[in-house]
């Protein structure tokens, strides 16, 4: 098995594929003040196997496009039930977020966790905004420094990974400078990291390594996830996700 479908076969099996959670999804709708009784057209944008899709779609009416670049997640998607009186249906999505196939001013809500700095939060911030209404809502979800200081090992280890790491208000200046008002912010509480994200992936090890006959490449793809959390364990009190909310203008 190459690398990709190893990926595959290790988080197709999890919950979420990223850190987040049902009360982080409330948390946010909350913010956004978004109308459960309006008709919404929404996106979820790297939706994985769509644990957060669900939860929108139960609690709000309308329609999600779930996006992921991942055949094998939107499968995923797909296969599982919503509450008997969800007032929302969920339209599968196999695109890249970086070339989406939407109308301008098409959706109310663009929501993405964990998954926009695959083509970067500038990026993402910029070339999704013409999909949104006019004060449709953009919730997303981005590595952030907690702190104004850090270690600079931890410092340089995510500069690395990802260049674009940065406080909230420098990402909510971003926003404010690209055509968006900022209405909330929260830092993704380290539940949604640990009991949601890393026990229920760290649970599936054993039988993956099993499945795949402990290759060297499946020990390996442990190996990294397993010095993630170490990471997280050591310096959560500096990095997180943000979770951004803002109305488009
Ligand atoms: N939102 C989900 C998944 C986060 S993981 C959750 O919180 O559980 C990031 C997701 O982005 C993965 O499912 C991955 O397949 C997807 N992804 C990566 N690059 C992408 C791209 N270019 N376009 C769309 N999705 C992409």
């Amino acid at each position: 098995m190459d690398d990709m479908t190893l990926l595959i076969d290790l988080f197709s099996r999890v919950e979420r594929q990223g850190p987040g959670g049902k009360i982080a999804v409330q948390r946010a709708l909350e913010l956004a003040q978004l109308d459960s009784d309006l008709d919404l057209k929404m996106a979820d944008i790297g939706c994985g196997t769509g644990a957060s899709t669900r939860i929108l779609a139960n609690r709000l009416r309308g329609e999600i496009t779930a996006v992921d670049l991942m055949p094998q997640f939107i499968q995923a998607v797909q296969s599982q039930n919503l509450n008997p009186a969800a007032r929302c249906s969920i339209k599968p999505l196999v695109a890249s977020m970086e070339s989406l196939p939407f109308q301008d001013n098409y959706f109310d809500v663009i929501w993405s966790e964990g998954a926009i700095y695959n083509m970067g939060f500038l990026n993402g911030i910029t070339s999704w905004h013409r999909f949104l209404k006019r004060n449709g809502i953009l919730v997303v979800s981005e590595i952030t420094w907690l702190t104004q200081k850090r270690p600079i090992e931890l410092q340089s280890h995510w500069e690395n990974i990802y260049p674009e790491v940065a406080t909230a208000s420098e990402k909510i200046a971003q926003l404010e400078q690209n055509g968006y008002a900022p209405i909330g912010y929260f830092p993704l509480p380290e539940y949604c990291w640990r009991q949601e994200y890393y026990e229920p992936l760290k649970a599936q090890f054993p039988d993956f390594l099993k499945r795949n006959a402990n290759s060297e490449a499946a020990k390996a793809l442990v190996d990294t996830e397993l010095q993630e959390m170490a990471l997280y364990e050591q310096y959560s009190q500096y990095y997180g996700y943000g979770v951004y909310i803002a109305r488009k203008l």
